[in-house]
Order: C-alpha cells, then sequence, then structure tokens
C-alpha cells in the first residue's frame, strides 16, 4: 500500500511540541526529524510501506499561527521543579516548506545502522563508539571535556538506568556515575539485590557540560540518537530515566517529575529500528536523579517506590534498603 506523503501534513500530524523550525534550516530540526521517523514508523505498523512526495500547497501564515499556539500551550503547561528542569525552549520562526524537501533524507531515521549487521552487542556497541569518534558534533567538545562518556555495563542488560551527562569525576575516568551521584546510584542498585555489573549506565550526553550545567536541549538533541543506537544494541525490558533531562529527552515530552514519575511508558528508541523480532521496545519509569537525592535526601523514598515498581515488573525481590 502507497500513501501520499505531504510533509504539510506531516507537520501539522507532528503535534504541539515538535514544530521548532528554524528559520532557514539546511538540516531538519532533529525533534522534527525524530516525530516524522515516528509517524512513518507508524504508517509501517499499518502495513503502509510505500510513500512518494507531492508539491507542498500550504499556507504558511496557518500554519505558523498553529504552530504559536500549540507552543504557547505546551510552555504554559510546563511547571517544572527546581534544579530538575531543561532550558526554557526559544521562540519559533517558521521555516518554508521547500527546506525540508532540501538537504535530509527523512527515510535515513529509519534505516538500519551498521551495528545491526552484527548479533555479538560488545562488537554492536564498539561500532557505535566507533562511529562516535573523537565527536565535535556538538559544542560541548569545545567547552573542557577530557573525554567521551559512552556507557557501561552488561550489554545484555534487563535494566538500563539513563543519566543526565558526564560530571567532572566521570570526564576524568571515562565511565559514567562514579562520582558521589555514582555512589549512590551503586547503593540503590544494591537495595534492588543486584550489583552494578549486572545493568547498563549511560547518560543523554556523552560529554561533560561545563561547571555541569545542565544539557542544552540541541546538545541532547544531537548525542542523544547515539544513546538511542546502544539501548536498541543491549535490549533492556526496563529503562530508568534518572532525573527530567533524562526522561524528557527520552520520552520526547515536556512535564514536571511529578507527573513523570510514578508509571511506566512503552518506550522504542527514536531513529532506529529494531530488526529483532523478539525486541521491539521496552517499559520507561522515571526516578529522581541521585544527584538530587544528595541535595533531598528527603525524596529517598518516593524514589525507592519507583524502584520497586522498577523491580516487581523485573520479577525481582528487594534484599533491603539500604540506601
Ligand atoms: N550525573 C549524570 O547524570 N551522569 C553521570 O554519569 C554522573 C552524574
Amino acid at each position: 500500500m502507497a500513501l501520499a506523503f505531504d510533509f504539510s501534513v506531516a507537520l501539522c500530524l507532528c503535534g504541539e511540541k515538535l514544530l521548532s523550525l528554524s528559520a532557514m534550516p539546511r538540516v531538519l530540526d532533529p525533534e522534527l526529524r525524530r516525530a516524522l521517523a515516528a509517524r512513518i514508523r507508524f504508517y509501517h505498523e499499518m502495513g503502509i510501506y510505500d510513500f512518494y512526495r507531492r508539491p507542498v500547497s500550504i499556507r504558511i501564515d496557518k500554519v505558523a499561527s498553529t504552530i504559536a499556539v500549540d507552543e504557547e500551550v505546551a510552555i504554559s503547561r510546563h511547571t517544572l521543579e527546581p534544579g530538575e528542569e531543561m532550558n526554557p525552549r526559544k521562540s519559533t520562526a517558521v521555516a518554508m516548506p521547500a527546506a525540508i524537501e532540501g538537504d535530509e533524507n527523512i527515510f535515513d531515521a529509519i534505516a538500519l545502522k551498521p551495528e545491526q549487521s552484527v548479533s555479538d552487542p560488545v562488537k554492536a556497541l564498539k561500532i557505535i563508539r566507533e562511529d562516535l569518534g573523537d565527536c565535535t558534533r556538538c559544542v560541548l567538545h569545545k567547552q573542557g571535556r577530557k573525554q567521551i562518556v559512552f556507557g557501561v555495563g552488561n550489554p545484555n542488560a534487563e535494566l538500563m538506568f539513563v543519566g543526565e551527562g558526564p560530571g567532572a569525576d566521570e570526564d576524568e575516568k571515562g565511565e559514567p556515575f562514579v562520582g558521589r551521584a555514582g555512589q549512590l546510584l551503586n547503593n540503590m542498585i544494591k537495595a534492588m539485590g543486584i550489583e552494578r555489573e549486572q545493568v547498563y549506565i549511560a547518560n543523554i550526553v556523552k560529554c561533560r557540560p561545563p561547571g555541569n550545567r545542565t544539557p542544552e536541549r540541541d546538545e541532547c538533541a544531537t548525542c542523544s540518537p547515539f544513546l538511542m543506537r546502544q539501548i536498541t544494541v543491549v535490549k533492556p525490558k526496563v529503562i530508568v530515566a534518572l532525573g527530567a533531562v533524562a526522561a524528557k529527552t527520552l520520552l520526547a515530552m515536556n512535564a514536571s517529575m511529578m507527573q513523570l514519575r510514578g508509571r511506566f511508558y512503552d518506550f522504542r528508541p527514536a531513529g532506529v529500528r529494531s530488526n529483532d523480532p523478539d525486541w521491539d521496545g521496552c517499559k520507561l519509569a522515571v526516578t529522581y536523579h541521585p544527584a538530587f537525592l544528595l541535595r533531598d535526601p528527603r525524596q529517598k523514598g518516593e524514589a525507592w517506590k519507583d524502584l520497586q515498581m522498577v523491580m516487581k515488573e523485573l520479577g525481582m525481590k528487594a534484599l533491603k534498603q539500604n540506601t
């Protein structure tokens, strides 16, 4: 079955928070690209595989006003917790739809990745690491990072933790969560009755933001495709997003931690198509970032509730609470 894929329609279909286009983009906005990939995947699931383009006839002013209203709604709904927020969205400008037709092939976003041709997850992760190289894709490479912090742990892990980005200790050692927050994460993992080596741990951004600032939205968008590929290789049963940056980037949604916690989400890595018939995504739960728990230990009980929910999902029994 074929479908005429009108990118103006796609723009309208892609929802409220995905319409941020820069004034004269040479490349497609990563969020929009991800949304379009998700839309194409949706069509695939309905059995629609072939698309052709037709000329776009679109009223720019109409789209512009839709975007402006949707952005306002998204921003006004948005209530964040102190210390757990991402930087506010910059103002939206509208591009000529022709620019979307131009430089980038949206279908690349869902093409199989090179690591998907190997079955050994260790080799597959190595391919992703090599692809990342000595990354200069975002400004973080020239803002004092010592090394790229790729990820660590069991490449066959059922449970994966995703944090925000490396701090000074992680930048020094090249491994995620090895500082004070990492010690607490280790204790949280132990309280679940397992060892750090049994899980896989990674971050949204792989380079240390200067002064441990929150990674910018574009830095998350540039780096997270590599994380999506790592997730597709590891194929966890459950991902725990540590803090608001991880949660909001993975879920591509804007909400407070209070709204995000306490439930499971069905998660599929954006922009990667699993070629494993036995793995088509996993559950995702959100909990507080260990650094936040160090600042406000009263919330540890809440985090423990989140982890217990995860343990139940994985059929695990707690040994004791020793965080
Ligand atoms: N905080 C994070 O989000 N990740 C780390 O690796 C360390 C601290």
